[in-house]
């Protein structure tokens, strides 16, 4: 499998190389040149397999032969097994044709440990091979951090680094990333906020000595890898419910358009999806778009569902490339806009053919809180957490509005657990969300962080203290 640019001026890659690369050179994002197809027989030889077999399959034409088989399934079969559920990500049904896909029985709590767990042993396998070692070095608000710590703890190959805004995260957040005792895993409190972490980043990378010197890289979220994870959990709910012949609709929480792209993804190999539906709290970029037309920059406005706070979609340029028949020219003309006039807008074509598959809502904060209430009345005493409600809400909205038939079976992606966002929840609901069982002592775990200025020089300092040289 070969891997194609957005904006067509980076060189070609496999699957080792947009791994280690992420972003490519010409600031465009890695997609397969091809999309594997699968048959109905295919799809219909998956059901019922245990989780990581089926993510064998699905995965092994986008590793197109870089990893030997046995490697790749072990490090599947190992990834998979953090997970808390069985069934890895279990389907709920919620009422007669409603479902919840839990996402968050991984280590964190949250669906990005789907991805980073296999990410962080896919990395350390690339590195073994290649002798080599890296440096993982991010910021977070919260989510990301920790799930890159868990997916990246104890590798051989890299050290991580994670900044956070000291005194600026959840009780529960920093201790998930401070209570990690690897000695390749360090948590730096940053004097400072989150926008101070960010760039802080931009300026280790910025420094091309310190970069190359210490092989810096990042796990963020425009990683294929990432995206190619994501694809197996709408096989796995699609055939629960009937697939390849009955043909379910996804509502996906959304922030930066990785999971919901992996539904697109798994369209295109030929997967039946009646829909997909961007679920977006106030911080609507997406939403406004599948009305509009226009793709448009607008400030951060902080929500109760903090990781679906983003300004633009990092992701989205993957579907702008497809909306545009894999024009990069198109895509690099739009993107320049996007830089200089803060937007552009598509053709009424390109959004028409585009909204076939896709639909899109928001959710505001009382409608958010609202359906906080309304989900846990309605379940038995089932606490959701806050981007799951957004989810809820819109895809109600969307079953109407978006033209489902009424049978069509409808899956919100629950994208963490309650107990990860304990004070909105309670306050929606007056319950107080318990921590799974396997990390109830999660309070009692001693920590190890390290507060450290808002100073580049420091910090840098401090990570080439504490790296392990090759
Ligand atoms: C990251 C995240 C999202 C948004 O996912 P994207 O891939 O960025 O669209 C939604 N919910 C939770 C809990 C998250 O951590």
């Amino acid at each position: 499998m070969r891997y194609i640019s957005t904006r067509g001026q980076a060189p070609e890659l496999d699957f080792e190389g947009v791994l280690l690369a992420g972003l490519a050179t010409d600031g465009g994002l890695y997609v397969p040149a091809q999309w594997p197809q699968f048959s109905a027989a295919d799809w219909r030889a998956m059901r019922g397999l245990p989780y990581a077999e089926i993510a064998f399959r699905v995965i092994k034409p986008f590793v197109g032969g870089c990893i030997p088989d046995a490697d790749l399934r072990r490090m599947i079969d190992e990834a998979y097994a953090t997970f808390g559920h069985k069934a890895v990500v279990p389907l709920r049904q919620i009422d007669a044709n409603d479902w919840l896909l839990e996402l968050f029985h991984g280590p964190t709590l949250a669906f990005k440990d789907v991805a980073l767990q296999l990410l962080g042993r896919l990395f350390d396998w690339a590195l073994a091979r290649s002798g080599r070692r890296a440096t993982i070095v991010g910021a977070t608000s919260g989510d990301t951090g920790s799930a890159a710590i868990e997916g990246c703890r104890g590798r051989a190959n890299l050290d991580i680094f994670i900044l956070f805004p000291h005194g600026r995260v959840s009780d529960v957040q920093r201790r998930q990333m401070t209570t990690v005792p690897d000695a390749n895993v360090h948590a730096i409190a940053l004097e400072g906020t989150f926008d101070d972490a960010q760039a802080m980043v931009k300026a280790l990378f910025n420094d091309a000595g310190f970069r190359n010197a210490a092989g810096l890289t990042a796990v963020n979220s425009i990683n294929w890898a990432r995206v190619m994870a994501q694809i197996v959990y709408y096989v796995t709910a699609s055939l629960s419910l009937g697939g390849p012949e009955r043909a379910p609709a996804f509502c996906v929480p959304s922030g930066n358009f990785g999971d919901i792209f992996a539904g697109y993804c798994a369209a295109r190999m030929g997967l039946p999806i009646a829909k997909l539906i961007v679920a977006t709290n106030r911080n609507d970029i997406l939403a406004r778009f599948f009305e509009t037309g226009e793709y448009r920059k607008d400030g951060v406005n902080p929500t109760i569902s903090p990781s679906m706070d983003i300004q633009v979609a990092s992701n989205f340029e993957r579907l702008l490339f497809d909306m545009h028949g894999r024009d990069a020219a198109q895509v690099r003309k739009l993107m320049g806009e996007l830089d200089s006039a803060g937007g552009f807008t598509v053709s009424a074509n390109a959004l028409a053919e585009t909204k076939r598959l896709f639909a899109a809502g928001r959710a505001d904060e009382k409608t958010t809180k609202a359906m906080l209430k309304t989900a846990f009345a309605a379940s038995n005493g089932q606490l959701v957490d806050p981007h799951t409600a957004v989810g809820l809400a819109v895809a109600a909205e969307q079953r109407t509005k978006a033209g489902l038939p009424p049978d069509t079976p409808l899956v919100t992606l629950a994208t963490a657990d309650a107990a990860k966002f304990p004070a909105a929840v309670e306050e929606a609901t007056g319950q107080h969300p318990a921590l799974p069982p396997r990390m109830a002592d999660l309070f009692e775990r001693p920590e190890r962080q390290t507060v450290l200025p808002n100073d580049v020089a420091g910090v840098r300092a401090f990570i080439e203290s504490r790296r392990v040289k090759a």
